[in-house]
């Protein structure tokens, strides 16, 4: 293989004490297919190589040298390293297996064992564990998304404005946070109804995020029907023109509301700040982008309103 070519053959770490095992094992891998990027007879040894080769699964052999345990060797790794890890085992006692299996639920070969059983025992676990990691994926991306809208919950906002704040420190670059509030929206439900309430709630929902297009900015639902947008490297001359893109884009929307004293349609207020007026922490952020929305509310609502550093006292 040239050296400009990619090896994209999976790579397997074998763990053994055994050498002639090891070895065997060894050619059978490479005939199927696979890259053994490593061999190794200790625990430590194991450990070692995984941090190096970073191999995508390991065969562990259970009796290691000098008197080692494979079952803890993989506990071991696991707690650093998400991969699947294959027991090799000369005994099949119910106690080690069961044990082994706790650890890495992937699969176990006992010794001798055929080529083709090392090849399927191989494949399932590499399917199944990345079965697994999508699924936790998904799980994970629920656990931050808000049903209704399928904007980012509250928990998404409050990660990513820490790890964004914490970014804008490092790279001393600004960023901004627009808190959004829908007008009137008590008034809305009693006027058409829940179930109409949350179809207003998704279709604001769209319409906010069509404004933010930049792959740094986050649109959030806060809760009830309010909305936080944060906007990275961005000043607040940047944040004014998204709030103001935001207002219109809702307005635009056109949902009819009788039941609103501001216009005969839905309408939001916002409210901005910008860690480039000196703001100290992400809560004086929060603070000052929240008490400018409560002045957009209070003059008249359907408008934004920047926060000033005046505004913090
Ligand atoms: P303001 O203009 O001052 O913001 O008035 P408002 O009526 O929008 O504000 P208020 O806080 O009094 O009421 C918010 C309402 O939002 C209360 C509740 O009926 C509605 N709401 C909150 N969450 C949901 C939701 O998930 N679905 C629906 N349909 N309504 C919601
Ligand atoms: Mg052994
Ligand atoms: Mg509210
Ligand atoms: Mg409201």
């Amino acid at each position: 293989m040239s050296s400009s070519q990619k090896d994209t053959r999976l790579k397997i770490l074998i763990v053994e004490d055994e050498s002639i095992t090891a070895l065997d094992i060894s050619v059978e891998l490479t005939q199927i297919g696979y890259e053994v990027c490593g061999m190794e007879d200790t625990a430590s040894g194991a450990i070692a190589a995984v941090l190096e080769n970073k191999p995508d699964l390991i065969l562990m052999d259970i009796r290691l040298g000098d008197g080692g345990d494979g079952v803890e060797a993989a506990k071991q790794i696991l707690r650093d390293h998400d991969l699947p890890i294959v027991f090799l085992t000369a005994h099949s006692d119910g106690q080690t297996l069961s044990r082994a299996l706790d650890v890495s639920p992937y699969g176990y070969l006992v010794k001798p064992f055929r080529t083709q059983d090392l090849r399927v025992t191989i494949e399932l676990a590499i399917s199944k564990h990345s079965a697994d990691k999508a699924k936790e994926q998904e799980k994970s991306q629920e656990a931050l998304t808000d049903p209704l809208t399928g904007l980012g919950n509250r928990r998404c906002f409050d990660e990513t404005l820490t790890r964004e704040w914490l970014r804008s420190e490092r790279e001393i670059q600004p960023m901004a946070l627009i808190m959004v509030d829908i007008d009137h929206f008590k008034a809305f439900n009693d006027t058409y109804g829940h179930a109409r309430g949350d179809e207003c709630l998704h279709a604001v929902a769209e319409a906010l995020k069509s404004c933010c297009n930049r792959p740094g900015d986050l649109v959030c639902r806060w809760g009830g029907e309010e909305f936080a947008v944060i906007l990275t490297r961005t000043d607040l001359s940047g944040a004014n023109k998204v709030g103001l893109a935001l207002i219109e884009a809702v307005e635009a929307l056109g949902i009819t509301h009788s039941g609103s004293s501001t216009a005969p349609h839905v309408t939001i207020s916002a409210g901005a700040a910008s860690t480039a007026m000196g703001v100290e922490s992400q809560n004086l952020l929060l603070k000052q982008a929240d008490e400018a929305l409560y002045k957009a509310k209070k003059s008249g609502r359907n408008r934004l309103i920047l926060a000033d550093s005046t505004g913090l006292d």
